[in-house]
């Protein structure tokens, strides 16, 4: 068990004890007691990121598509189902056509604690190989010897507030430095749960690309306290995929499966979060 998952792991009778004790006040939420901060009503947040915007326009499709417009009404109909569906509350890291630098995508989800971060594109394929590609696919974020975000937040930031928000009294460097390495590993295993869910969501549903769980260096997805997953919905530079990403009920079943996804992630972590008599959300 990493921090993340430490922290509600994290001496959790104390913490229902604490939970019992406020019983009167609504809607008191474990994460917000671990953390410090007042007690409110917390649902899980849930961060989508529809792909490119504005000048931005992503991948070109074989009729001309762009990937920009496929991405915004799938993000927003699979906000649309999660929200109906009560158990999150979901922010947008666009909701317009609009450019969004990629870091200012992951610092909205950094700094509002989100569960998870879902990233949704569109294909292409390279220059030079065949139109036939196609079928979605899933990424995470690719382990990389050296780790600059890491030490940029290392140097930036007390790391005893980063680790999972616990409140460590002067912890030294070494336990903070471990701390943080924890909270990365619990993340990057919270990030490869969420692309294993959404490969089998997806799976029956839609065509997937051969090894659909994939990994690479996509900036977005490089925070290391929010689990995230990038889903590339088909290749827009296959005419057939293309086509299919143009239909809305098309895109309304990639969404529903999404949400299949992230509610099966959120739904186990909700668990551990909250189990103990009378509190839910
Ligand atoms: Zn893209």
């Amino acid at each position: 068990m990493g921090v993340a998952g430490g922290m509600w792991g994290f001496d959790r009778r104390a913490l229902l004890a604490a939970l019992a004790g406020l019983a009167s006040s609504p809607g008191v939420s474990a994460q917000t007691l671990a953390r410090g901060a007042a007690p409110r009503v917390r649902l899980p947040l849930i961060v989508l990121d529809p792909g490119h915007g504005g000048g931005d326009p992503g991948a070109i499709g074989a009729s001309g598509t762009q990937e920009k417009r496929i991405t915004l009404p799938l993000a927003l109909e699979l906000k649309r189902i999660l929200e109906a569906g009560g158990q999150c509350r979901v922010a947008m890291t666009r909701t317009s056509d609009v450019f969004v630098p990629l870091a200012r995508r992951v610092d909205l989800a950094r700094q509002r604690e989100a569960a998870l971060l879902l990233s949704i594109h569109a294909d292409a394929s390279p220059t030079g190989h065949a139109a036939s590609l196609r079928g979605a696919s899933v990424y995470t974020v690719s382990e990389t010897a050296t780790d600059p975000l890491a030490a940029a937040l290392a140097r930036r930031e007390n790391l005893a507030d980063r680790a999972g928000g616990m409140r460590l009294p002067s912890v030294s460097p070494e336990v903070q430095r471990i701390l943080l390495s924890l909270m990365r590993q619990e993340t990057r295993a919270g990030s490869e749960r969420l692309a294993r869910l959404t490969v089998n969501a997806l799976d029956g549903e839609v065509g997937l690309l051969n090894q659909p769980l994939r990994r690479a260096q996509f900036v977005v997805l490089k925070a290391p306290d929010v689990p995230a997953a990038l889903v590339e919905c088909g290749f827009l530079s296959n005419p057939q995929d293309e086509a299919l990403l143009r239909r809305p009920e098309y895109r309304a079943k990639l969404a529903r499966a999404l949400a299949e996804a992230v509610t099966g992630f959120i739904g186990r972590r909700s668990l551990a979060a909250l189990e103990g008599p009378g509190i839910s959300g």
